[in-house]
């Protein structure tokens, strides 16, 4: 059975009244559904669960009962966000017993939450004297009315004003900063589509017509993307044919005529085509968030994927416009979805599951965008429009300010114009601590976009040129011939300064469309140089567009991800046996090694006489010696590139790279950070490589550095170490005292 036209036609009637006739509604689902009570309870600010009109309860109790979230039957639809089917309501642990209703007399109660944008606005209850169970066809029609009731809280708030029900107050979040800056503007929510603006439909046959139009395009959507996601599924590699059955199952849930049967149903009730598919999705969600076995939770991602295409088709599949100033918030976000976003104007994003070294964060720096981690809850208190400032350099978000917050964020944000301008002053100067040590201090680059950062912060080249993140901006590896005019145009842009050119580092979190994880532990599993050496053919191509675009200039390579020497040694002689071959040949190739793994520490003695430079990335390393993931937000601040460990480690590498005459540089996001940098220098590494937007703070960090008595305190500190976790506090203690901005 689907939801009855009959009940639907009445509150069609009902709503195009334009107010909430909430005693008039709760009447009429009372009668249609045989229920003795009906019941409408509104969120209240503070968390409170109000009740606002019911059928059947007393009425004296409307505007008196109120009952927390969490608490009774009602508050634990509201907590949980699920339905509550109870056959004994009364016996239940939860319930919270109101004299002043009067609803002993009733047994069995259903209760459902009101949601609409991931938030709850209240709770619609129904209740019966005869203890049952309602059935699966009860609980629905009672989800479309509280579906129906959202839409009428939410026209009310608006109208409304004086009285929220929803939350309109201010609220922060403290987050972790991801990409430095300040961003104040409309939210703009990627997660479920907005609710739709028409509920019910005159015309079921026209309307299923519609819908079926947009399964059609839906699916001809999705087999363009397969199609454009795995140009070589007909080899027989492994990892063609696991993207290819990812693909097929993704397929086959597209036409499945389960899910499509269900929205067909409910549009023949008498819902619109979007309400309909918003209806199911949000039972879909509900079931998710129930599965624990995660073959099924990742098929229900997959439909709930598919509502959201399915729901983009039946708006013609235009992609809506971002507001200027908008504010992205999303759950989780790759880092081709963000240079989208980024191309569609995004000015700041907010991102739940991210890390300060994970890619979205590293491209969010490349790209200039301000961006936070925060803690999860923080997408639900959001609403699309709701105002908001993101402050990525106190590292908080402030959900619906007060005007007079946003006027000082304002001011805030001339000043860091200002401070901006005098770091600019600093731009030409040589870059050296106070008592004269030279430092080279080079960006991290992945987009030619990124190139002016040269001229812009006076950097003194590009430390690391990652490759990949063009391939994933774009969705697909490029050919020889694009590739080589990628790195003809990043050398010609850095001119007489050097580049470090680092081959593909694909996997972990870095996947290009079509090839999603088939490991348990991508991060270290079948990914980077690893790939290449696997498959030599895609390794060569890169090698001779690097050695094309070089034409006959100086050229630096190196490989990530290295583990062994017989590893760098491979990868060495396939750009050696390239590089014989290209014309004309580079003036002096360069090949080092990034070290990121912990193991090449152990075999420095083989190793340093074959490079000719090493790179740490501080992002993996620190990931692999603490085994730490870079991309979980809860371990980000547990470990520390200012401790014993790391320090020591960083010494012993610039010992022995300093014997063997090995040129070092870190290159990890660490670099940037003006402490980090410090330490580092005063470890007695002198080329650093980071984002564009630590250059300018680190040098003026280093201009007011006293080395030779920073060495004396890292000295002393390795010494007398405790086994404390971090050294963070009293390296940045004696910075404050001797007046370096950091
Ligand atoms: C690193 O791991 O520190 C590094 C620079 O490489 P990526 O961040 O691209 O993995
Ligand atoms: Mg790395």
């Amino acid at each position: 059975m689907s939801t009855p036209r009959r009940l639907l036609a009445r509150l069609r009637d009902l709503m195009a009244r334009g107010t909430a006739p909430m005693p008039e509604l709760v009447r009429l689902v009372a009668a249609e559904l045989v229920t003795e009570v009906c019941s409408i309870y509104v969120m209240r600010p503070g968390e409170v669960l109000e009740l606002a009109a019911t059928e059947g309860l007393r009425a004296e109790a409307v505007g008196t009962t109120r009952l927390r979230v969490g608490e009774g039957i009602i508050g634990l639809a509201a907590a949980t966000q699920l339905p509550q089917n109870l056959a004994d309501a009364q016996n239940h642990p939860a319930f919270a017993w109101r004299p002043e209703t009067g609803e002993d007399l009733y047994a069995s109660m259903l209760a459902v939450p009101v949601r609409r944008a991931g938030r709850t606005l209240g709770v619609l209850a129904v209740q019966n004297r005869t203890p049952r169970n309602y059935d699966a066809d009860e609980v629905e029609v009672v989800e479309t009315v509280a579906m129906l009731l959202a839409e009428l809280l939410a026209a009310h708030v608006a109208e409304a004003g004086e009285q929220a029900l929803v939350d309109t107050l201010p609220r922060r979040f403290s987050a972790v900063p991801l990409a430095p800056g300040v961003a104040i503007g409309p939210i703009l929510v990627n997660g479920p589509a907005a609710a739709p603006r028409r509920l019910l439909a005159e015309d079921p046959a026209q309307e299923l017509a519609r819908l079926d139009a947009a399964v059609v395009r839906m699916q001809q959507g999705i087999d363009d993307l397969i199609a454009a996601g795995l140009p070589d599924a007909a080899t027989t590699k492994p990892d063609a044919v696991a993207s290819r059955e990812i693909l097929d199952a993704y397929k086959l849930v597209a036409a499945d005529s389960g899910w499509l049967k269900r929205v067909a149903d409910a549009v023949r009730g008498g819902l619109s085509a979007e309400a309909a598919v918003h209806r199911i999705a949000a039972d879909l969600r509900d079931r998710m968030r129930r599965v624990t076995d995660p073959y099924l939770r990742e098929r229900l991602a997959d439909i709930e994927d598919m509502v959201g295409r399915l729901l983009a088709a039946l708006d013609g599949g235009e992609a809506a416009p971002v507001p200027p100033g908008a504010i992205l918030i999303a759950r989780r976000l790759g880092p081709a979805e963000l240079l989208a976003w980024h191309a569609r104007g995004i000015a700041g994003v907010v991102i739940e599951e991210a890390t300060p070294s994970g890619h979205a964060a590293i491209l969010a720096r490349a790209l200039g965008l301000p961006a936070l981690a925060a803690p999860r809850g923080t997408l639900e208190a959001a609403e699309s429009d709701d105002e908001a400032v993101l402050d990525a350099d106190e590292g908080q978000l402030i959900l619906r300010p007060e005007q007079d917050v946003v006027r000082h964020y304002r001011r805030a944000q001339e000043a860091r114009h200002a401070r901006a301008a005098n770091w600019a002053a600093l731009r030409d100067r040589p870059t050296a601590t106070a008592d004269g040590t030279p430092v080279a201090l080079m960006l991290n680059v992945g987009l030619a976009l990124e190139l002016a950062q040269l001229d812009a912060t006076g950097a003194a080249g590009i430390g690391l040129f990652r490759t990949e993140i063009a391939m994933l901006a774009r969705g697909a590896i490029a050919d020889t011939a694009e590739q080589a005019a990628v790195y003809a145009r990043v050398l010609d842009a850095a001119g007489p300064r050097p580049v470090l050119f680092r081959t593909l580092d694909l996997g972990g979190d870095k996947l290009l469309p079509g090839s999603a994880p088939t490991e348990e532990n991508p991060a270290m599993g079948w990914r980077s140089l690893r790939v290449g050496l696997d498959r030599p053919a895609l390794l060569r191509r890169q090698l001779r567009a690097l050695l094309l675009a070089a034409g006959g200039r100086d050229l630096s390579v190196m490989f990530p991800m290295v583990a062994t020497v017989a590893e760098f040694r491979a990868a060495r002689a396939l750009l050696r046996a390239e590089a014989a071959r290209v014309r004309p040949a580079p003036a002096r190739l360069s090949i080092g090694t990034m070290l990121e793994i912990p193991a090449l520490m152990w075999q420095l003695d083989a190793l340093l006489p074959e490079v000719d430079f090493i790179s740490v990335g501080t992002n993996d390393l620190l990931q692999f010696l603490f085994a730490a993931d870079r991309g979980t937000p809860g371990l980000a601040a547990r470990y520390d590139l200012l401790s014993a460990p790391v320090l020591d480690l960083l010494a012993q590498l610039v010992e022995a790279c300093g014997r063997a005459g090995v040129p070092l540089s870190v290159c990890g996001e660490h670099a940037g950070r003006p402490l980090e940098a410090l330490a580092m220098v005063g470890l007695g590494i002198t080329s650093l490589s980071m984002p564009a937007s630590g250059v300018l703070p680190v040098k003026a960090a280093l201009a007011a550095l006293d080395l030779p008595a920073l060495r004396n305190l890292l000295a002393a500190l390795r010494r007398t170490r405790d086994g404390a976790a971090s050294l963070r506090e009293p390296i940045a203690a004696w910075a404050r005292e001797h007046g370096l901005p950091v």
